[in-house]
């Protein structure tokens, strides 16, 4: 594989007592360095467990993985455990959503970037709290200096967020995976933090996953889009392209929780109803058809036949509609010029 990351095809399914949980069901893309890829799709899609397989983080005695995950060169899924941790931390890094996941309480948040550090570089204490201060100031502490002997509660959520992000940046990660990293905070807040990732990323060119159920918060961000439903890709391609005419219903419903959007477009789209299926008793068919305003439509087979991704084409749409009349319905019934 030549891309930065390459995964193929893969698949983390979870035996329970209710039966097979399909959370992620055959997603492949790749991503070079300096480029920053959207996940996105409502919560229970899959686009979590996408993420925590790629760093080797799903419960690897539970879980049934198969699949691909090539980093740089570096096939994942079949590396031993203790080599994928290796990599995580040195050459990847997540950002999570709620800092307390990530941060211990009883360690100050100094201790914790000096431990990370020190994990992957034979370097004094003192060397390694320079870097922590220094991390800590770039992402937008006051003081860093001083608060670097805090504890995390002695922060407020926001500062949190950004001490987090400054662990997971402390070995310069060459694959960032940030999973929801603004939801819980206040707008202005929110913005500082994407504006935060993007300059670090222009800085070390390291490759971005976004993953967020907001379309509007990768819309900007984002090089390339990968909309998720039921534990599979509904539609790929560029931002622009599935920001400005995408063609899968699942994605017209997504557009219009977005307040960018004009409002006369905004106005005219179909809210999504109902809320996602169940990863373990998928809808037959087109996962999407109970929620879909045009499923059935001239007779398309959306109850019974699994719609796929066209292949080799840099936008892929699982839809049984052709793809002439989706597009025609999105520029006439959707986003009217
Ligand atoms: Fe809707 Fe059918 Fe397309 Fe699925 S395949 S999105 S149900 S029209
Ligand atoms: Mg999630």
């Amino acid at each position: 594989p030549s891309a930065f990351l390459d995964v193929r095809d893969l698949r983390i399914h979870f035996p329970t007592d209710d039966g097979l949980v399909r959370a992620v069901d055959g997603i492949s893309f790749t991503l070079e360095r300096g480029r920053t890829l959207g996940i996105v799709g409502e919560s229970g899609s899959g686009k979590s467990v996408t993420s925590l397989g790629i760093l080797g983080l799903h419960h690897r005695g539970r879980a049934r993985v198969s699949g691909e995950v090539w980093l740089d060169g570096e096939e994942l899924i079949s590396a031993p455990a203790e080599r994928v941790r290796q990599l995580r931390g040195q050459r990847m890094a997540m950002i999570f959503q709620d800092p307390l996941t990530a941060m211990h309480p009883y360690f100050t948040v100094g201790a914790q970037i000096i431990e990370a550090y020190r994990v992957h570089h034979k370097v004094a204490k003192s060397v390694a709290r320079k870097r922590a201060i220094d991390l800590l100031g770039r992402v937008g502490i006051p003081q860093p200096a001083r608060r670097v002997d805090d504890y995390p509660h002695q922060f407020s959520g926001g500062m949190r967020q950004r001490a987090m992000i400054a662990m997971a940046l402390v070995n310069n990660p060459e694959l960032l995976i940030a999973d929801e990293p603004t939801t819980a905070l206040d707008v202005t807040v929110q913005a500082q933090i994407l504006d935060l990732i993007r300059d670090l990323q222009e800085e070390f060119g390291s490759a971005v996953i976004m993953i967020t159920h907001d379309l509007g918060v990768v819309a900007e961000l984002a090089d390339d889009i990968l909309v998720m439903y039921g534990g599979k890709c509904v539609e790929e391609g560029t931002a622009q392209t599935i920001f400005r005419r995408p063609e899968h219903p699942y994605a017209w419903g997504l557009l219009g929780s977005m307040p960018r959007v004009d409002r006369s477009v905004r106005d005219r789209l179909i809210p999504i109803k109902g809320s996602p299926p169940s990863l373990i008793n998928l809808p037959g068919g087109c996962a999407f058809h109970p929620r879909c305003p045009y499923q059935g439509r001239n007779g398309i087979p959306c109850r019974t036949e699994v719609p796929t991704l066209a292949e080799g084409s840099d936008h892929g749409v699982a839809c049984h509609i052709p793809p002439s009349d989706r597009r025609r319905i999105f520029a006439e019934d959707i986003a009217p010029a």
